[in-house]
């Protein structure tokens, strides 16, 4: 499974749609300063379902959306649509290519979808929590995670190292089967 796509619409500074093509292998991304390239991942860790506006810089959600700059307006939307190639049936899902789109509004309405249907923001943690790939994974190392790793506490590195071995869906799914 890799990542294939990245389609960015009204995300921070990617005020006109723009897409992003990634062969498998690596890909590094070059440019100066303040020109976009964590905002790249940070639509990446948005579209697969991170919820704090703070983890993405910004001190509410609607910070995400494109604020206007010079001569350009403010826009009211960010839709950002991850294309992943599925066909080693990584994900459990029975397509060999798998589309996320996160969309929200101003207002404060959101829409999620897989391969086009509508779906849950819990759908989307689903099809993610244990693959390596969720909001909370390692797969993307943000500037300041490694010292944030080594300077944890034992219990929170615990956490880690549990989300990491794939345990805490088991512990999520408990934790709700002995709230019912
Ligand atoms: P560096 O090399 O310093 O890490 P970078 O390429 O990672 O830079 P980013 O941090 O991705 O740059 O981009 C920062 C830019 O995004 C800033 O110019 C900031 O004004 C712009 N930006 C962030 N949020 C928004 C928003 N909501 N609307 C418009 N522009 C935004
Ligand atoms: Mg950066």
């Amino acid at each position: 499974m890799y990542l294939k796509r990245i389609e960015i619409a009204g995300f921070k500074s990617f005020a006109d749609r723009t897409v992003i093509e990634f062969e498998n292998g690596v890909t590094a991304v070059v440019g100066p300063n303040g020109s976009g390239k964590s905002n790249i991942t940070e639509a990446i860790r948005w579209v697969l379902g991170e919820q704090s506006a703070k983890s993405l810089r910004g001190g509410k959600m609607p910070d995400i959306i494109f604020a206007g700059s010079e001569g350009r307006k403010a826009l009211n939307i960010a839709e950002v649509t991850v294309v992943l190639d599925n066909s080693d049936h990584f994900l459990p899902l029975d397509f060999t290519e798998i589309s996320v789109t996160r969309r929200y509004r101003r207002s404060g309405e959101s829409d999620f979808y897989i391969n086009k249907q509508a779906c849950r923001l819990k759908d989307i943690h689903d099809l993610f929590m244990d693959s390596g790939l969720g909001k909370e994974s390692f797969s993307i190392i943000s500037q300041g995670k490694v010292e944030a790793i080594f300077n944890s506490k034992p219990e929170d590195r615990r956490g880690i190292f549990e989300e990491a071995a794939g345990v805490l869906k088991y512990k999520q799914r408990k934790k709700k089967a002995e709230q019912k």
